[in-house]
C-alpha cells in the first residue's frame, strides 16, 4: 500500500515538472521567481535563459566554401544543433555540436569566451588560439598510455582558460589518425606485443591495401597513414564568421597549417608542451617526430640510440 502510495506520489511529481517544462507553455509567475531566487538570476534573465535553451535545438546552417588540399574549392554545409556549457578542471567552456558534410560529418568545439544573441561566439579580435584536436577514443577516454593525446589535450584547454579566449576542434570520427577505432586498437596489440612504434605498426596493419608496385606508394603510404583532413574545420571557423584571421596553431604538427595557409588565414605556431616520456609512450613520441615531422615533442638526438634509451630504463628487456 504505501508502495502504491509513493508511487502515486512520484508520478505526480514527474507529471508535474513535465507540465512545467512544456515549450508551447510559459512558466507561472511564482515559478519564474523561485527559479530567480535560486539563480540569483532576475525573472528577465531567467526567461532569457529558458528562451536561449529552446533556440539551442533548432539547428542553425551557413553554406561556406574552403579551398581543398588540391587547390579545389568545394562547398560545405555547415550545422548548429547544440550548444551549452560545461564546468570543467581547467574551466568554464562552451561546448558547441557541429555537424558538416564531409567524411568527419560531426565536430565538438570546445570554445573559451563571449556568445552573442544568437549564441554563437565573439571574436574579440585577438588571434584566434586554436587546436585542431582529433579524437582518441583509448587515451582521451580511457587513459592508454601508449600516446600522448589525453596530455595534449588538457594542455590545449588549460592555455585556453590563460588567455582568456581560443577554440578546440574535436573531430571524433579522426580517431586512429582518420582510420577509425578498430585499425587504431589492431595498431594498438602491435605496439603492445612486438615493441612496434605507431607507424610500423599502422604500415603492417594498412599496406595490404596499398599497391606497393605503385610509383605513387610512398605518397599513398603517407595518406594512409594518417588519412585526415582539415576542410570540415575550416568550414566550421567560416561558419563562426572567422574567415582569414590570424591564428595561434596550437599544434607540433606543421603539416595541418598548410589548409589555413591556403585558405587566407595569417599563422603562428605554438609549440605544446608534453609530458616526459615514459616507457609506454616513447615509441610513439619518437615516431611522430622522426617519420611524421612533428616538432618539439621529444628531443630526437637524445633518443636516436637505443642504448641510451635502455639507460634511461625506458625499455623493458
Ligand atoms: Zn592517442
Amino acid at each position: 500500500m504505501n508502495k502504491e502510495k509513493n508511487a502515486v506520489e512520484t508520478l505526480g511529481k514527474c507529471e508535474d515538472i513535465r507540465i512545467r517544462l512544456e515549450p508551447e507553455q510559459r512558466l507561472r509567475i511564482e515559478q519564474i521567481s523561485r527559479i530567480s531566487q535560486r539563480s540569483g538570476l532576475t525573472p528577465a534573465e531567467v526567461e532569457e535563459v529558458l528562451r536561449k535553451a529552446r533556440e539551442s535545438l533548432v539547428p542553425l546552417t551557413k553554406d561556406v566554401d574552403v579551398v581543398q588540399d588540391d587547390g579545389a574549392t568545394k562547398t560545405y554545409h555547415v550545422s548548429r544543433s547544440g550548444v551549452g556549457p560545461l564546468n570543467t578542471d581547467m574551466g568554464k567552456f562552451w561546448l558547441f555540436h557541429i555537424e558538416v558534410n564531409d567524411e568527419w560529418k560531426t565536430y565538438d568545439v570546445l570554445y573559451k569566451g563571449e556568445l552573442d544573441d544568437n549564441q554563437m561566439p565573439i571574436l574579440d579580435g585577438r588571434p584566434l588560439l586554436l587546436r585542431i584536436d582529433s579524437a582518441c577514443y583509448t587515451g582521451q577516454i580511457f587513459n592508454d598510455r601508449t600516446c600522448d593525446c589525453k596530455q595534449q589535450l588538457d594542455e590545449a584547454m588549460r592555455m585556453l582558460e590563460e588567455n582568456r579566449g581560443g577554440m578546440i576542434i574535436h573531430i571524433p570520427e579522426q580517431d586512429g589518425r582518420g582510420n577509425g577505432v578498430a585499425v587504431k586498437l589492431a595498431t594498438l596489440a602491435l605496439q603492445d606485443s612486438l615493441k612496434l612504434n605507431t607507424v610500423e605498426a599502422a604500415l603492417a596493419i594498412l599496406e595490404d591495401e596499398l599497391n606497393l608496385d605503385n610509383k605513387d606508394a610512398p605518397q599513398d603510404l603517407c595518406k594512409k597513414i594518417d588519412a585526415r583532413t582539415y576542410g570540415g574545420a575550416i568550414g566550421v571557423l567560416k561558419f563562426f564568421n572567422f574567415e582569414g584571421g590570424p591564428i595561434q596553431v596550437m599544434t607540433n604538427n606543421p603539416d595541418k597549417m598548410k589548409w589555413f595557409d591556403d585558405n587566407g588565414y595569417t599563422l603562428e605556431r605554438i609549440g605544446m608542451t608534453v609530458e616526459e616520456p615514459t616507457e609506454h609512450n616513447w615509441r610513439n613520441l619518437v615516431a611522430k617526430s622522426k617519420l611524421l615531422g612533428h616538432e618539439g615533442l621529444v628531443s630526437v638526438e637524445s633518443f636516436s640510440d637505443e642504448n641510451l634509451i635502455r639507460d634511461k630504463k625506458l625499455i623493458r628487456d
